[in-house]
């Protein structure tokens, strides 16, 4: 793993990153740098018009909470009015909303929501574009693409064989049968996969890993910008990046210079799959879910943003072929239960606040906290509690905050069996590292923002569709009909190979 000690970091680092990058991030994320106003997305009368190309934009765990935090962060550092600056697809011609369900369950888990999406049909949580038996495999929208001819991406700032990437090119009875979905990919026939490395793993003893198949099979592979740049056209192209956790690109907040960003994949992908049958291409913002279920919306936020600089570069590419690309960009489902609003700040929000925070949880677990308990086996709250001021400008702390981050604190230096397991503890910490729960959930809430969970909830999300076959996107409709609505805009082809 490359980032082996990232505590040493300058704090000169840490303050440029945090005053840069986001005006960085967001310069291309927003509104006016969109270009998208005054679309025509009408279909003339009578003329069915197909989209060439298909982007597909997922943000994971991306309610309308989610996009609004963002929107109010970018509003609070730019003015002292209560507002939002809204994101580039935000100002997309049709919008709608839509529900998330699976078919056993009212909140749905990331697998049934991509098996609805790219498939068509709801299924049970965490099956893989498989039926309800677990029998029947439903052939997937990117899989139909590419019969009729089409180029196909994939893309996430998650591992490739996560939920919602495997939805488009595997089918499994179960999401956890990782090392059949890496196999999958590595035997699909798409163009390119980006984004977060596969979960080699969880290669049994004596098989072959994805790596090993993709080698034998021809496919290019990156791992670096230099050869992400290096990868051309008309060969399987496979480029990842891997963070300090997981094997997933490294939270936005953390990124350094030499990490790939999910718009540099997307803007790759553009150049490689370009070709005169089309493409259909799926990105998705994944780490913005893992970040909810954390409950730091900081990190949620950052990672809202870079999925929206991921949208410009389709964007950009619309711009130059608006008769023939439809972009849709939607969330599986929310997570986390996040609102705009807490109980202790009434009717006060202070977004500015959260420009405070200078990495995710997980960096502050992997590196700081870990590295206090290693060198501070006894260490006290009073010792670790400048480093919490600096982190997350968590200072003049009030009694309730001093007791909350004491406390979790006692928790957070106990061994993990040693720490107490009931009903209190899950909801206040979530099986999270409890100090550093607690300091996401105290910043948040000073904020003006509330977490009720730690899992996904059953709210509809917003969906967003510019270009050709935009207006069926307007209005209320269910995850299963994104699936419809782009087969009704694939060129002919498609549309036959589908029926097949
Ligand atoms: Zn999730």
């Amino acid at each position: 793993m490359k980032k082996t000690n990232k505590s040493t970091k300058s704090i000169l680092f840490v303050l440029m990153l945090t005053l840069l990058a986001p005006a960085l991030v967001i310069a291309a994320g927003t509104k006016e740098a969109s270009g998208v106003e005054g679309t025509e997305t009408a279909m003339p009368e009578g003329k069915t018009k197909s989209a060439k190309y298909i982007f597909l934009f997922i943000g994971d765990g991306m309610g309308l909470p989610q996009l609004n935090a963002a929107e109010a962060y970018l509003k609070a550092q730019r003015s002292s009015d209560a507002g939002i600056e809204k994101m580039n697809f935000s100002d997309f011609p049709a919008q709608g909303l839509t529900t998330t369900y699976s078919s056993n369950a009212f909140i749905t888990d990331s697998a049934a929501a991509a098996t609805a999406i790219a498939c068509g049909y709801k299924t049970a949580s965490g099956i893989i574009s498989m039926d309800e038996s677990k029998e029947k495999k439903y052939p997937t929208i990117a899989e139909m693409a590419k019969k009729a001819g089409m180029k196909v991406g994939i893309l996430s700032s998650v591992n490739l064989d996560h939920a919602t990437p495997a939805c488009f090119y595997a089918h499994e009875p179960t999401r956890n049968n990782y090392y059949n979905i890496n196999i999958q990919l590595a035997e699909s026939s798409f163009d390119y996969y980006g984004g977060g490395m596969v979960r080699t793993s969880k290669t049994p003893e004596g098989e072959k890993t994805a790596h090993d198949v993709m080698k034998e099979r021809g496919w290019q592979i990156a791992s670096t910008r230099e050869e992400l740049n290096s990868l051309v056209p008309g060969k399987q192209a496979y480029a990842y990046n891997h963070g300090f956790a997981f094997n997933a690109l490294d939270y936005t907040i953390d990124q350094e210079s030499d990490d790939i960003s999910l718009a540099e994949f997307t803007a790759k992908g553009i150049e490689l799959l370009d070709n005169p049958n089309g493409f259909f291409m799926m990105i998705e913002g994944g780490k913005i879910d893992w970040a909810c279920h954390a409950n730091d919306a900081v990190s949620s936020i950052f990672d809202t943003f870079a999925f929206a600089d991921a949208v410009q570069e389709a964007i950009d590419f619309y711009t130059d072929h608006p008769d023939e690309t439809l972009i849709i960009v939607t969330g599986d489902h929310e997570c986390g239960g996040l609102t705009l609003g807490f109980a202790g700040t009434k009717y006060s929000s202070a977004f500015d606040k959260l420009a405070e925070q200078k990495y995710s949880f997980e960096y502050f677990n992997n590196y700081v906290l870990a590295s206090f308990k290693k060198e501070n086996p006894n260490g006290t709250f009073s010792q670790i509690r400048s480093t919490i001021e600096e982190g997350f400008g968590l200072r003049d702390l009030s009694d309730y905050e001093l007791s909350r981050l004491q406390s979790s604190f006692k928790e957070s230096m106990l061994a993990k069996k040693d720490r107490s397991k009931n009903d209190q503890t899950y909801l206040i910490y979530g099986g999270y590292e409890p100090l550093t729960v607690t300091i996401t959930h105290l910043l948040n809430q000073r904020a003006g923002l509330a977490w009720t969970s730690y899992s996904h909830t059953g709210i509809p999300v917003p969906t967003f569709a510019l270009g050709v076959g935009a207006e069926q996107f307007n209005g209320y409709f269910d995850n299963t009909d994104i699936f419809k609505y782009m087969k009704a805009v694939m060129p002919l082809s498609a549309a036959v190979a589908m029926s097949k």
